[in-house]
């Protein structure tokens, strides 16, 4: 129960890696507040599932006034919140063969809920920690940030290598007043978001130049959450931790 009595706003909830958190985090003992974007079911049902005082918000990430909104109304609800996981995220195909209307569409979108949503909740949760003694934050950003990333997904990293430096930033000029941030970096992880390129690609290109031979878990990126929110983890700050199985290693 390292986290009880602390509460986690969770954006992505109900995605395979956000479920695997709020679980994650609950059996430590946290409140987590779970956003979803429609299926409130799912996580009305997950909320309850996890117990501690969990609660469910809705939140359109794609709405550039949503992040601010939804920090508000996760205030409103729970009163003090100590940690943000940036964890939503959206992976959306385009060719330098579109038009230009449609690619500022694709590269507008992701950097909307990959970066400005991250961005715009970072803020509101900078300035809560500014008055209470810091806080954290975990930003949950891809192996795709460092190092290039497939041509047809060229937004989806460039977003993630600025998620992963508004992170270091973050923890370089918070960290004076009590406030940590870590990115997390995953190579494929066995997802929907990953089931999608191994139907399109087959299995063997997925897994090929991942020296493990397999896909991480869910759960295995959740177990890392965890173990970066212990209180005990202040030095990590700053850190970018890479889950790839070997597939690219610094
Ligand atoms: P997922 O598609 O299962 O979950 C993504 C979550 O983001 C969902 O809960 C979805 O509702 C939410 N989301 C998407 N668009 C939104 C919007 N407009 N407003 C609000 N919420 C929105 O994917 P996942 O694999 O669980 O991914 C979680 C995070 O991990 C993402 O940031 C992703 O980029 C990152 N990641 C995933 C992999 C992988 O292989 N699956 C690898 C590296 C990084």
């Amino acid at each position: 129960m390292r986290l009880k009595r602390q509460t986690v706003l969770l954006t992505g909830a109900t995605g395979a890696i956000g479920q695997a958190i709020a679980r994650e985090l609950a059996s430590d003992g946290a409140r987590v507040v779970l956003q979803f974007r429609s299926d409130a079911s799912k996580a009305g049902a997950l909320a309850k599932e996890l117990g501690h005082g969990a609660m469910a918000l809705p939140a359109d990430l794609s709405d550039p006034a949503s992040p601010t909104a939804l920090w508000q109304a996760a205030e409103d609800a729970a009163g003090r919140i100590d940690t943000l996981i940036n964890n939503a995220g959206i992976l959306t195909p385009s060719s330098v063969d579109q038009s230009l209307e449609d690619w500022h569409r694709v590269w507008h979108g992701d950097l909307q809920v990959n970066l400005m949503a991250a961005a715009d909740l970072c803020r509101a949760a900078v300035r809560h920690f500014l008055g209470r003694g810091g806080g954290r934050i975990v930003n949950i950003a891809s192996r795709a940030a460092q190092g290039g990333y497939r041509a047809e997904a060229m937004s989806y990293g460039a977003t993630k290598a600025a998620l992963v430096n508004l992170t270091q930033s973050i923890a370089r000029g918070f960290g004076p007043s009590g406030v940590t941030a870590v990115a997390i970096a995953p190579g494929w992880v066995k997802t929907e978001m990953s089931d999608a390129y191994v139907r399109e690609h087959g299995a063997a290109a997925a897994l090929s130049g991942i020296p493990v031979g397999r896909m991480a878990t869910p759960e295995e990126i959740a177990e890392l959450v965890a173990f970066v929110l212990r209180p005990s983890q202040t030095s990590l700050s700053g850190a970018v931790l890479d889950v790839n199985g070997a597939s690219q290693m610094r």
